[in-house]
C-alpha cells in the first residue's frame, strides 16, 4: 500500500523541472496524476517516463492562465475519474529588468500565468473537492515571494500575490477538510534558472527537494495545518 494510493492528482507545467520531480513523486506513491502545460510534448513526455516507471500518468494539454482551458481540463479529470483529490499550482513564468524598461504585456503575461492561473484552477477544482470534503492544494510560489529582489517586480509581485491568494482559500475551505500549502523554493536547478549566469548548480536546489517536501506536506494525518509560505532554500548561497 503507498501513501497517495487511490489519490487523483493535477499537476500544472508537470513536464518540466519542478512540476515533472513532483509528478514523478506523485506517481511513486500511487497518486494517478494528470498533468497539465502547453507543450504537448513535453508533458507527454512526462508521463511515458512514468508510465515506464509502473506509474498512472496522462498529459492534458492547457494553458493555466485560459479559464476555457482549465475548465476543460477539469471536466476531463472528473469525467474520467469523477475526483480531484490534489491539485498543485506549480505552472509559472518570469521576466526581470529595469522596471522601466517591463513591457506591459510582459508584466500582464507573469500575472496571468502565475497569479490568474492558480485562481483558475483553484476555482474549477474547490467545487469536487467540497464536495468530497477533502482536498489538498499546493501552490509552487518562491522565496521572490518572501523577499523583495530588484529587476524583478513582475515575478515578486505575482509570487508575493500567490502566498496571499493561499491565505485567502486556505481560510475560506478549512472547514471543508481542504488544505492549501505554499512552498517557496530557493535556486532550484531547472529550465528556468539554466542560463543563470553566476549560479552554482551544486549548491542549488533540485525539483526532487520539491518534491520531497511536497509529499511530505500530502501525506500529514487529516487535521494537521501548516503554516504558509513554507521557505526551502540551500544552506549555502549558490551564487558565490
Ligand atoms: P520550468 O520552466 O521548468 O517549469 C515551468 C513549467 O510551467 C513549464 O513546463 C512550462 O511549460 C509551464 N508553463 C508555463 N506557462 C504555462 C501556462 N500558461 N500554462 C501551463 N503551463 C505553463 O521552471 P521551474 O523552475 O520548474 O518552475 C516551476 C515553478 O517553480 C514556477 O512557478 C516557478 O516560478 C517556481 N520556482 C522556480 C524556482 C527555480 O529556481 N527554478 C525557484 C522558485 C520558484
Amino acid at each position: 500500500m503507498k501513501r497517495l494510493d487511490g489519490k487523483v492528482a493535477i499537476v500544472t507545467g508537470g513536464g518540466t523541472g519542478i512540476g515533472r520531480g513532483i509528478s514523478i513523486a506523485l506517481a511513486g506513491e500511487g497518486a494517478r496524476v494528470f498533468l497539465c502545460g502547453r507543450r504537448l510534448d513535453r508533458i507527454q513526455k512526462t508521463a511515458v517516463d512514468i508510465q515506464a516507471a509502473g506509474g498512472s500518468a496522462q498529459a492534458l494539454q492547457a494553458d493555466v492562465s485560459k479559464e476555457k482551458d482549465v475548465e476543460r481540463l477539469a471536466r476531463a479529470v472528473l469525467d474520467n475519474i469523477g475526483r480531484i483529490d490534489i491539485l498543485v499550482n506549480n505552472a509559472g513564468i518570469s521576466a526581470g529588468g529595469p522596471l522601466q524598461e517591463l513591457r506591459v504585456d510582459e508584466w500582464d503575461r507573469v500575472l496571468e500565468v502565475n497569479l490568474r492561473g492558480p485562481f483558475l484552477t483553484t476555482r474549477a477544482v474547490l467545487p469536487v473537492m467540497r464536495q468530497q470534503r477533502a482536498g489538498h492544494i499546493i501552490n509552487i510560489s518562491s522565496e521572490s515571494g518572501i523577499e523583495y529582489y530588484l529587476q524583478d517586480a513582475a515575478y515578486g509581485v505575482s509570487k508575493h500575490a500567490l502566498n496571499d491568494f493561499g491565505e485567502f482559500v486556505q481560510r475560506e475551505v478549512q472547514d471543508f477538510n481542504i488544505r492549501v500549502n505554499t512552498i517557496c523554493p530557493g535556486m532550484v536547478v531547472t529550465e528556468m534558472t539554466a542560463d543563470s549566469s553566476g549560479l552554482d548548480h551544486s549548491k542549488c536546489l533540485y525539483p526532487e527537494d520539491i518534491a520531497d517536501l511536497a509529499i511530505w506536506l500530502l501525506t500529514r494525518r487529516e487535521n494537521i495545518k501548516i503554516g504558509t509560505p513554507i521557505l526551502i532554500q540551500t544552506m549555502l548561497n549558490p551564487w558565490e
